[in-house]
């Protein structure tokens, strides 16, 4: 192969309109498709804009407070007996999460195209405060879609929002949550798109959404790297993290793609175990189709209806997952295994008291397959896992769980 043709061969995907093989691509109303390739000839001259990405670089910075630890848990190698772990401190950031590295992105983005108006879904409502605080910090306004089941387990961030100075607005159809909240939004966005930006909270929907939030999130990726070559002089064996719509796993795995060593392994929730409606592994119960923009790995039934989901962390419960990683599995480029509410709820509660830091229950996912693979791994091994948040949010539910298991 000529050089120029490798160099294709990975530019190709995904192609012009966002397809990963199979998968992702661009099912939207004709309505939405100008405002999507607007948005996309926007965003590629924005990457190639040095004003731009030393804006964003400062933001990222200055406010959400970049870069991140890539920290050493002494104690929980030591307690694992197993490869060295090292935690992407993730959960440190300005508002809890990751969430605010893409929102960062995207709102730069919607000023730049003159956008006066921001809109979000979000279900457990960490990416409606994340959105909700930098419109706040560029004054722009700012409507947040949300399930009313959703409002009313997560009345904390619903408040959060409203402090902001966001409107948020309460859905009221079918199961009421997340699913339901990005109908609205879209629904909102072809309404209002002339003055409107849409920021999508993870690495899902129609192109350019997939590889736009993965390159506001590769900034993860970018700088474990980085940093665990100044630790160890060496590139890790395993790098491991949870996968909702799936922004901080790709975000962290994206930089290492070409680096064959490297294992990558994504972590689903699998809830009450395996069954239908008992959880939310796309990956285990589910098959392809098309949900709210593009195709990938979904829970529905035979007849297409899509599924209830589970899982003891908001954050993962969604029915469908982004077309990279499907499209990373099927290469057998990543792996993809599942942690059950249990399991979360121990990992949870084993990093709190070994290294002293409370993750959220999302993570704690990721913390839960380590829990599992570490032992039967060498000691010589290096594991980097993603602490995509911080586990305040779920201080309610881990007491409710505390409770009944004494
Ligand atoms: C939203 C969220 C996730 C899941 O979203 P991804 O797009 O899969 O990263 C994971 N962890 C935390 C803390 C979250 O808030």
């Amino acid at each position: 192969m000529k050089e120029n043709d490798q160099t294709n061969a990975v530019a190709a995907v995904p192609d012009q309109d966002g397809h990963f093989g199979p998968y992702g691509g661009r099912y939207v109303p004709e309505t939405l498709m100008h405002p999507l390739k607007e948005l996309e000839e926007e965003y590629f001259r924005s990457q190639q804009d040095p004003k731009f990405q030393s804006r964003l670089q400062y933001y990222l910075r200055e406010f959400c407070g970049r870069p991140t630890p890539l920290y050493f848990a002494e104690r929980l190698t030591e307690s694992l007996q197993g490869p060295r772990i090292y935690l992407k401190r993730e959960d440190l950031l300005h508002t809890g999460a990751h969430k605010i590295n893409n929102c960062m992105g995207q709102i730069l983005l919607a000023r730049r195209m003159g956008k006066r108006r921001i809109i979000a879904e979000t279900g457990a409502g960490q990416h409606g405060v994340a959105t909700a605080t930098v419109a706040a910090m560029f004054g722009l306004e700012c409507v947040i879609y949300m399930g009313k089941l959703d409002c009313e387990r997560q009345e904390l961030n619903v408040y959060r929002m409203k402090m902001l100075g966001a409107e948020v607005r309460p859905v009221i159809a079918g199961q009421q949550t997340l699913k339901e909240a990005v109908n609205e939004a879209m629904r909102d966005w072809v309404t209002n798109v002339r003055h409107t930006h849409y920021i999508l909270g993870t690495a899902y929907g129609a192109h350019p959404y997939p590889i736009m939030v993965r390159n506001f999130q590769r900034v993860i990726g970018d700088e474990a790297k980085r940093q665990i070559l100044e630790r160890e002089e060496r590139l890790p064996d395993l790098l491991v993290a949870c996968v909702g719509g799936g922004s901080n796993a790709i975000g962290l795995f994206y930089p290492f793609l070409e680096d064959k060593s490297v294992r990558l392994l994504g972590v689903e929730a699998g809830g009450q175990g395996i069954e239908p409606e008992r959880h939310a592994a796309r990956f285990q119960g589910g098959s392809l189709g098309v949900l709210q923009g593009t195709r990938s790995w979904i829970l529905q039934d035979e007849h297409g209806q899509i599924q209830r989901t589970h899982s003891v962390s908001a954050g993962l419960d969604y029915a469908a997952v982004g077309p990279e990683h499907a499209w990373l599995r099927d290469r057998q480029r990543a792996e993809y295994d599942y942690a059950t509410d249990e399991q979360a709820l121990t990992a949870c509660l084993k990093l709190s008291r070994l290294e002293g830091i409370l993750p959220a229950l999302e993570s704690s996912h990721a913390l839960a397959a380590i829990l599992e693979r570490a032992p039967r791994m060498s000691r010589e091994e290096l594991i980097i896992a993603n602490l995509s948040g911080r586990g305040d949010k779920d201080v309610h539910q881990i007491a409710a769980h505390l409770s009944e298991g004494s």
